[in-house]
């Protein structure tokens, strides 16, 4: 049977076909009026995908680029940062600050789990002199969002900060960065913003940008404060991906169109569709506080987890992601962020009850793709 191919893992996502168009264009020099309005332009509506009234920094690099420039810019190898790890991305929080030689306390989450925020608040009582708390919006690696706001009503009352990787979740997964009181969002551009992988972000507060003056730590090319001073000349210090910031300001002029209340609202309703369908073929979600940008589906027992994934690629066409580290073979990961939409899903839960009933574990698949339906034809 032949099928299209359709990339439904949580990054790299499909890219926007303008977005790809425009990236093909001629080069074109990025000391020039013409790129400077492009960049002014990008900088502001940035501020408006990050929900924030702060600048945004632009960096070219993955999104683990804007994670090390949080690090490198806001720590100090004297004193405590509190690391949330509750999957893999939480854990290269900690992976960067002992990088850095910045004392690293933790928190350690179950797998599936959200931090509770009073586990946070008690630590941070302990250890005022704790300079920021890392943690993640979308905790890729589980499908797990933890409780941003909440951290953000704790750690704005104190002189730490709240640092959120954003990089799975930023465009879809809701982050109000101002109203819940985050300093540093970082994001990439290979997920929900639905352009290639290579551009990372990092929105600053006032406070953020404040703690950077202290910070000891050496840095060059991801230095916030020569970022930061470059934005109100509208360019970047250093020269950026031309053409996937042309991609950028075609992504970007899309979603301020559409606006971010709808884009979240999207965002949750694709969430509850995938999540439904799933329960209404008798499976079970991984995530205790799922995110809506992407499910974590538990495999059922019996049934190998890594070949359900290979039966997704190799008959069915599509990419999914499956468990890493202990919980690998045990969850297969399925997005809906960003350039995707609720035909995307129905075709990856059609995929996963095919994929199911070939393996042996029989799945009712129409009772999924129906519950699936109801939730959009609410909406
Ligand atoms: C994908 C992802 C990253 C890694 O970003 P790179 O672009 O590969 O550097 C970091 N954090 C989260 C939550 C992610 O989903």
């Amino acid at each position: 049977m032949f099928y299209k191919k359709r990339l439904l893992a949580p990054g790299p996502t499909p890219v926007l076909e303008e977005a790809l168009l425009i990236s093909a264009k001629p080069m074109i020099h990025h000391r020039t009026e013409e790129f400077n309005a492009v960049m002014k332009d990008v900088f502001d509506k940035l501020k408006t995908v990050f929900v924030t009234k702060n600048p945004v920094l632009l960096f070219t690099s993955s999104g683990t680029g804007a994670m090390e420039a949080a690090v490198a810019n806001l720590c100090r190898t004297d004193r405590p940062a509190l690391v949330v790890r509750a999957g893999k991305f939480g854990e290269r929080w900690g992976d960067i600050t002992k990088a850095y030689g910045v004392p690293t306390d933790v928190i350690d989450v179950p797998w599936g789990q959200a931090v509770d925020p009073a586990d946070v608040a008690k630590h941070l009582k302990q250890k005022p002199e704790t300079t920021a708390v890392f943690t993640t919006l979308s905790e890729t690696s589980t499908c797990v969002a933890h409780p941003i706001k909440e951290l953000g009503e704790i750690t704005s009352k104190t002189d730490t900060l709240l640092v959120v990787d954003g990089i799975s979740g930023l465009g879809g997964q809701e982050c109000r960065t101002d109203a819940w009181n985050v300093d540093v969002v970082v994001a990439g551009s290979q997920k929900a913003l639905m352009i290639p992988p290579g551009l990372a972000f990092a929105s600053v507060s006032e406070k953020a940008l404040k703690k950077s003056k202290e910070s000891n730590l050496p840095k060059f090319y991801l230095s916030f404060d020569k970022h930061h001073k470059n934005i109100a000349k509208d360019t970047t210090p250093y020269t950026p991906a031309v053409s996937l910031i042309f991609a950028l300001q075609t992504a970007l002029d899309r979603m301020v169109a559409e606006g971010m209340d709808a884009i979240f609202n999207r965002h949750k309703i694709l969430g509850e569709a995938m999540r439904a369908g799933v329960k209404a073929m008798g499976l079970t979600v991984f995530s205790r506080r799922p995110v809506d940008v992407a499910t974590a589906v538990d495999v059922p027992a019996g049934v190998d987890g890594g070949k359900l994934k290979k039966l997704f690629d190799t008959e069915y066409g599509i990419t999914v992601a499956g468990g890493q580290d202990h919980i690998k073979g045990k969850i297969v990961r399925i997005a809906h962020m960003g350039y995707m939409d609720f035909f995307d899903s129905l075709a990856a839960l059609a995929a996963l009850g095919m994929g199911l009933n070939k393996l042996g574990h029989r799945v009712d698949i129409g009772a999924g793709a129906a519950a699936a339906i109801k939730r959009i034809e609410a909406a």
